[in-house]
C-alpha cells in the first residue's frame, strides 16, 4: 500500500521558498509551538476542524453537518440559534462534516494524501520548473514529524528529476536529518534565539539540537539559506544579532544567504476557527511598516559588517 501523509497546503507558483519557481507542499505536525506562528493549522500532526461561525446558516435551517456525522453530530457544538462554534474531545476527526457543509463554516485542516496524488500535483508544474530552475519545496508544520512520507515524497522527485528544496527547523535527531541530504538539493533553515532560554520561552524547544544540526548541515557541504524571523521584544536584539553572526561564521561551510523577515501579525483567523487564542497576545501588533523595516536593516547591516550575505526579506534570487 502507498504511503500517506497528511499534507495541509499544497500551493502552486511560490517564489520564496526556494529558487525559481516552486510548488511548495506543506505537511501538518511540529514539535514546536513558536508564539509568533501564522500557521496554528500546522501543528497538531492530525487532522482538525477549523469551525467559522458567520458562515454557518443555522442547524434548524441546515442541518447537514449533524446528518453527515457517524456519532450523530454530538461532537458539534451549537449557539442557543443554532449556529456552529466549535467541537468537542468525542470528535472521530473524519471530516465527515466538513465535506458536508456547502458553506465552509466547517473546514477540514488536513488531507490524507499518497505519495502518487501529491506527485501528480508537482508533475502538473513541470514546465515551470524547466523554464525558472524552481522545483519542489517541503515545508510545514515541521516536514521532519513526518520524515517517511517526507523522504519518499523527496525520492519520487529525484526520480521525476525535478529539483528539491526542504525547509525545516532541524529540531530532530541527527538520524533522520542524515537522511535528507541525499535527495535535498537546498535546505531552507532558521535561528530563532541564540540564547537557549529564551528559545524555549518563545517556541517551545531550546536550540542545542537545531544549532548541533545547522552545523552538521554545513559540514556535508549542502546549499543552505539561513533564515531569522526578527520578532519585536523576542529577538531583535543587537547582542542577539551579533551572536547569530558569530555562530554562522564558525560554520564549515557558509550559508547562501542570509534572509532576515519581518514578524507580520497573520493567522489569527485561524487561531479562533481552532478555539485557540492568539499566542503572543491580542494586543500583541506589527511595528509600522517604516519602524520594522528600518530595524530589519540595522540588524542586516550589523549581519554585513561581518562579511555575511545578509538581506531583508525572502524575495532575493538563491543560486544554488
Ligand atoms: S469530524 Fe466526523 S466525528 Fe467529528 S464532528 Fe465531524 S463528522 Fe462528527
Ligand atoms: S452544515 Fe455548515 S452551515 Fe449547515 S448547520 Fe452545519 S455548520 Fe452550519
Amino acid at each position: 500500500m502507498s504511503t500517506t501523509g497528511i499534507v495541509f497546503n499544497i500551493q502552486h507558483m511560490t517564489v520564496h521558498d526556494g529558487p525559481g519557481i516552486r510548488t511548495e507542499v506543506f505537511l501538518k505536525g511540529c514539535p514546536m509551538r513558536c508564539r509568533w506562528c501564522s500557521n496554528p493549522e500546522s501543528l497538531d500532526p492530525k487532522r482538525e476542524l477549523g469551525i467559522y461561525p458567520s458562515k454557518c446558516i443555522g442547524k434548524d435551517k441546515c442541518g447537514l453537518c449533524l446528518k453527515a456525522c457517524p456519532k450523530g453530530g454530538s461532537p458539534l457544538i451549537f449557539t442557543e440559534d443554532g449556529v456552529i462554534i466549535g467541537s468537542n474531545e468525542q470528535c472521530l476527526r473524519c471530516m465527515s462534516c466538513a465535506s458536508a457543509c456547502l458553506t465552509h463554516a466547517i473546514k477540514a485542516w488536513g488531507d490524507v494524501m499518497t505519495v502518487e496524488q501529491v506527485m501528480k500535483e508537482i508533475m502538473d508544474d513541470r514546465v515551470y520548473y524547466e523554464s525558472s530552475g524552481g522545483g519542489m519545496t517541503l515545508n510545514g508544520g515541521e516536514v521532519m514529524v513526518q520524515w517517511e512520507f517526507a523522504l519518499e515524497l523527496l525520492a519520487a522527485c529525484k526520480k521525476e528529476g525535478i529539483s528539491t528544496c526542504v525547509e525545516s527547523a532541524l529540531l530532530c535527531s541527527r538520524e533522520i536529518l542524515e537522511k535528507f541530504i541525499p535527495l535535498t538539493d537546498i535546505f531552507y533553515t532558521d535561528i530563532k534565539n541564540m540564547d537557549s532560554a529564551a528559545h524555549s520561552y518563545w517556541s517551545g524547544a531550546g536550540n542545542e539540537q537545531i544549532l548541533d544540526n545547522i552545523r552538521y548541515l554545513s559540514s556535508t557541504g549542502i546549499s543552505f539559506v539561513l533564515r531569522i524571523p526578527v520578532v519585536p521584544q523576542v529577538n531583535n536584539t543587537e547582542e542577539n544579532i551579533r551572536k547569530t553572526a558569530e555562530f554562522i561564521l564558525e560554520l564549515e561551510n557558509p550559508p547562501v544567504q542570509v534572509q532576515l523577515l519581518p514578524y507580520k501579525k497573520m493567522g489569527t483567523e485561524k487561531y479562533a476557527s481552532l478555539g485557540r487564542p492568539y499566542p503572543m497576545g491580542e494586543d500583541y501588533n506589527m511595528l509600522p511598516r517604516q519602524e520594522w523595516e528600518a530595524n530589519l536593516k540595522e540588524l542586516a547591516d550589523i549581519m554585513r559588517g561581518y562579511g555575511l550575505p545578509a538581506v531583508e526579506g525572502s524575495n532575493h534570487i538563491i543560486r544554488r
